[in-house]
């Protein structure tokens, strides 16, 4: 599975991160990025809870 942080809904909210820091971090914009691609097996229900929670919906398929 892979997933992409869409840089123009991103808020930098940090929820994302909170939820699955193994995947989700910052980048030098300060928005939240995905550091995994693809997403490995054991790490997917995190990444998908987080894209989820997202207040902004921010978190899509590529
Ligand atoms: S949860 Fe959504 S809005 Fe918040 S930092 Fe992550 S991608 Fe950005």
């Amino acid at each position: 599975m892979r997933l992409i942080v869409d840089q123009d809904l991103c808020t930098s909210c940090g929820l994302c991160i909170d939820i699955c820091p193994e995947v989700f971090d910052w980048n030098d914009d300060g928005l939240a990025d995905v550091i995994l691609d693809p997403i490995p097996e054991d790490l997917q229900d995190s990444a998908k809870e987080a894209q989820d929670e997202c207040p902004v919906e921010a978190i899509v398929e590529p």
